[in-house]
């Protein structure tokens, strides 16, 4: 079982790394949307292989968007990167699909800024990415997710959500209300 997950997995890092240094291109031009609020997520079923990713605006997870400038900034980054790696909690896909969380990947490289860097951000903004790859032993059983990021990140107003299965492509958009993904 092992042995035949590997392949798909390395094949996924490989395109989310690809996808993530495309991405870094536009941390200071932002090409896409950066509305505070409002986060996007990507969500890709493959058979027993599903894999989100997560993009929002730094402001909602972590209320400020530059490198933590003291003990009270960089106690919430390490509170915001201790509840995305836990992502087990933030998104819970059908039960009786045995999903696991497998990876966790988190990038924002506005928090890793040098200070002397980290000083000049200060109109800014800034996003995180962050990947996750849930391994699904009953994927036929395998139907929605139940989206716990507004519990858990109160900044955030709404999820604008996509997903892509066997059964085609779908756009959800979730907030605290309405907060379960189907497919
Ligand atoms: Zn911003």
């Amino acid at each position: 079982m092992k042995t035949a997950l590997l392949p798909v997995a390395l094949v996924w890092l490989i395109a989310a790394s690809a996808h993530a240094q495309h991405d870094h291109k536009n941390d200071h031009g932002h090409q896409h949307a950066h509305v505070h609020g409002v986060a996007k997520l990507e969500v890709a079923v493959d058979g027993g292989n599903l894999s989100l990713r997560l993009e929002s605006p730094l402001e909602g997870l972590l209320g400020f968007e530059h490198a933590p400038r003291n003990d009270q900034e960089r106690a919430a980054e390490a509170e915001m990167r201790r509840k995305l790696a836990d992502a087990g909690k933030l998104f819970a896909p059908t039960t009786a699909a045995q999903c696991s969380l497998k990876s966790a990947r988190i990038d924002a490289p506005t928090l890793d800024a040098k200070p002397a860097a980290a000083a000049k951000q200060t109109n800014a903004h800034a996003d995180l990415d962050a990947d996750f790859l849930f391994a699904c032993a009953q994927p036929a059983r395998l139907t929605g997710i139940d989206v716990r990021l507004f519990q858990a990140f109160p900044n955030l107003r709404r999820v604008e959500a996509e997903v892509v299965s066997e059964k085609g492509q779908k756009a959800v958009r979730l907030s605290s209300k309405m907060r379960f993904l189907s497919w």
